[in-house]
């Protein structure tokens, strides 16, 4: 009999609390999993209880559905999702659903969605983030894909949401094609570029500040109660008062090699394809490149000398302002650069993006939850035709009254031999952003010297000379 309102395939961590949320808010879900025994053990155990139902073939789940089907699959990225796709084709009819909501590349499911289409079906990608918790009592949903789905599911995936302010959901519809995956992607890339803010603050305090743990975590308690106010300003707190059994801090005694599964690697390579100066997500995939070079490191800690380290003489209260309007200025513009990229993939795939949506998504129960993605909503809400965020009135103020402070924590910790990469990108692109002109008249000589390759004169723009630089010839 048809009694379920959607089926979800794959049953690990945010397969199951994904049916359980959707349990929570009504709908009946059908359960199944590649290894069939899962479905009976989620039955009997977390599901217990619940009106989940299973199934133990493709077959019998999708005789359990409602029409039009709706089936998320939750399984491992890659050629998991293609062949359940397969294997699901022949069993549905004209106008089901099949919604993907797996770490997907979104060429994959750009691909997917014409495939589908093209036998009638209708298929979407979605983002979720917020990982288990998220998935359990609310992740934030990035759907994309065949629109025309959207009425059918929009119910079910803003019921279950995280919600913000006066019950907003994080979920919206963001656009055609691979489009929800692509803003995942670059949700994940922006994740990196915010840690490694974080880092680098972190970083400053310690060894240039020389504060202690709970001294650090009490700042950063501080900042979760101003503009900064976000998740993982939040857990940083916590974590660096953390103690293990021993009595001592947990944090120093972590290895420093930080890891990667590679979303960030994929937001930076948009960026170089698409030719959008995303610098900071780069440099924080970058930094974490180096960091897992421990073991050259520590060879080369032995052999290369930096300044001589001395002793902080400024105001401490005053510098720890200013690294905090570091991080907010740094954060930004990394933002900034992320939109940049959104618009620019818009463009290149004919997407309609709504980006004020795409911030609120962000808003609530995604890893970069955080107050400050209300203010670029209202700054799109204000323009939705926004060229850019350091143009919106709110940004441009906020950016030149921590400018100063920005400006001087890096020639401190530059000084001080301090690795920022990301503080120093962004403060690099910003200038270069802010910059009428900038010095690549030179690299066009160079490169018309070299190679012919030609330059414009600003003065008759559009027409291409050549100059023969030496005089020979
Ligand atoms: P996962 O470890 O990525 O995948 C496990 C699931 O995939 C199991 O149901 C497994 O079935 C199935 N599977 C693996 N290989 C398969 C194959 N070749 N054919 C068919 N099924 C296969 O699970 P997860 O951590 O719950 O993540 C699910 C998806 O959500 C992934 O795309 C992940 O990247 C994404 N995601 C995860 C998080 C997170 O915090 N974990 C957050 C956001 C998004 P068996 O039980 O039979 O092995």
């Amino acid at each position: 009999m048809a009694e379920a309102d959607i089926a979800l395939i794959g049953l690990a961590v945010m397969g199951q609390n994904l049916i359980l949320n959707m349990n929570d808010h009504g709908f009946v879900v059908c359960a199944f999993n590649r290894t069939v025994s899962k479905v009976d053990d989620f039955l009997a155990n977390e599901a217990k209880g619940t009106k989940v139902i299973g199934a133990h073939s493709l077959e019998e789940m999708v005789s359990k559905l409602k029409k039009p089907r709706r089936i998320i699959l939750l399984v491992k990225a890659g050629s998991a999702v293609d062949d359940f796709i397969n294997k699901l084709v022949p069993l549905l009819e004209t106008g089901d659903i099949i919604i993907d909501g797996g770490n997907s590349e979104y060429r994959d499911t750009t691909r997917r969605c014409k495939e589908l289409l093209q036998k009638g079906l209708l298929f979407v990608g979605s983002g979720v983030s917020g990982g288990e918790e998220g998935a359990r009592y609310g992740p934030s949903l990035m759907p994309g894909g065949s629109k025309e789905a959207w009425p059918h599911i929009k119910t079910i995936f803003q019921s279950i949401a995280a919600k913000v302010g006066s019950g907003e959901p994080c979920c919206d519809w963001v656009g055609e094609e691979g489009a929800g995956h692509f803003v995942k992607m670059v949700h994940n890339g922006i994740e990196y570029g915010d840690m490694q803010l974080i880092c680098e603050a972190y970083h400053l305090m310690k060894d240039v500040v020389g504060m202690d743990h709970d001294e650090m975590s009490q700042v950063f308690e501080e900042w979760n109660n101003t503009e900064l106010d976000s998740f993982l300003i939040e857990i940083t707190a916590n974590i660096l008062k953390f103690k293990d059994k021993d009595g001592k801090y947990l944090l120093p005694k972590i290895r420093d090699s930080a890891g990667q599964k590679g979303t960030g690697k994929w937001t930076a390579i948009s960026a170089l394809e698409y030719g959008v100066p995303v610098t900071l997500i780069g440099e924080a995939v970058f930094a974490r490149c180096l960091s897992s070079l421990k073991d050259e490191r520590v060879q080369a800690s032995k052999l290369l000398n930096g300044p001589k380290l001395t002793q902080f003489s400024g105001n401490k209260k005053a510098f720890l302002e200013d690294i905090r309007k570091a991080l907010y200025a740094s954060k930004i513009i990394s933002y900034a650069q992320g939109f940049m990229l959104l618009r620019q993939a818009a463009k290149e795939f004919g997407w309609t993006l709504n980006y004020g949506g795409i911030a609120l998504m962000w808003r609530g129960g995604c890893i970069i939850r955080s107050v400050f993605l209300g203010k670029i909503k209202d700054a799109f809400d204000r323009n939705p035709e926004l060229q850019n965020l350091l143009l919106d009135d709110f940004f441009k103020t906020a950016v030149e009254k921590c400018q100063d402070s920005w400006r001087h924590v890096i020639s401190t910790g530059v000084q001080h031999g301090i690795p920022m990469p990301c503080f120093t990108t962004a403060l690099s692109f910003y200038d270069g952003y802010r910059h009428e002109v900038l010095p690549a008249n030179l690299i066009q000589a160079q490169r018309d010297y070299f190679g012919a390759h030609t330059y414009e004169l600003l003065s008759k723009p559009g027409v291409f000379i050549h100059t023969n630089w030496t005089g020979h010839g």
